[in-house]
């Protein structure tokens, strides 16, 4: 039995009373867990395990499989502001879809931490500051899975790139390329100064202004790409996607 930290990504009925849920712990990554009698009238589980919910879970972990078992689970923070709006909903589900797919093995917890700071931040942000919020945090989410860009310097040749320099972002590359290594890789994109200045503004962990729709457009198509190239194992990313088409 361990007791950690752990923020609610998922949840469905099992049976008649069961619930099964999945978890983003700060102790052991992203787990799959049984709450038997949370659908019961007088749970002990009581709203607990409602989406996006931060508390401790009281886990039972399985060695041998997949599915674990949750025997308590101590609510310290609902989060209902994120089912406020559908901007903030999406956003939220888009990057719990990341850590979902990808933060099976989150060993210091860092996802866990990174993903409870930003859905605090979208929770209680206009929803014209959601996007910017969700790429940033989907942009450090990458980061602490091992998959930082490379923005400051060619991801090919290791040239120190100028801050005015039009470069171009080669996801297979992991990052900006200069102009004679971008020639060399075919469908690499524009990556404008103030783009790659918005990225490194993020991966030091700074807000920074996105103001307009294509611009946010060409920010989430620029994360989901990198993901894909990077991470996924040939899934679309639903609901990051879902989110995307949600922009005006
Ligand atoms: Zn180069």
């Amino acid at each position: 039995m361990i007791q950690t930290e752990a923020i609610v990504l998922h949840g469905f009925d099992y049976r008649e009373t069961s619930r099964i849920v999945r978890l983003a712990t700060r102790g052991a990554g992203v787990v799959s867990a049984i709450a038997r009698g949370a659908k019961r009238p007088k749970s002990r589980f009581g709203t607990g395990l409602d989406l996006f919910t931060s508390g401790v879970a009281h886990l039972v972990l399985h060695p041998t499989r997949d599915l674990h078992t949750l025997s308590a689970f101590d609510a310290t923070r609902a989060r209902p502001m994120l089912a406020g709006t559908m901007a903030r909903f999406t956003a939220a589900a888009a990057l719990g879809e990341l850590c979902l797919r990808f933060a099976n093995e989150d060993a210091h917890g860092a996802i866990h931490d990174v993903l409870g700071e930003a859905l605090d931040g979208i929770g209680g942000a206009p929803d014209a500051e959601v996007p910017e919020r969700t790429v940033a945090a989907a942009w450090r989410l990458v980061g602490e899975l091992g998959f930082s860009p490379s923005l400051e310097e060619c991801a090919a040749c290791r040239r120190a790139l100028d801050a005015a320099e039009l470069v171009r972002f080669g996801h297979r590359a992991g990052g900006a390329l200069c102009r004679p290594c971008a020639a060399l890789v075919p469908g690499a994109r524009p990556l404008p100064p103030e783009a790659r200045a918005t990225l490194a503004a993020w991966a030091r962990g700074e807000r920074a202004a996105l103001d307009d729709g294509r611009t946010i457009r060409a920010h989430q198509r620029l994360l989901r790409e990198f993901v894909e190239e990077h991470l996924a194992d040939g899934r679309a990313l639903r609901a990051w996607a879902a989110w995307e088409r949600g922009q005006p």
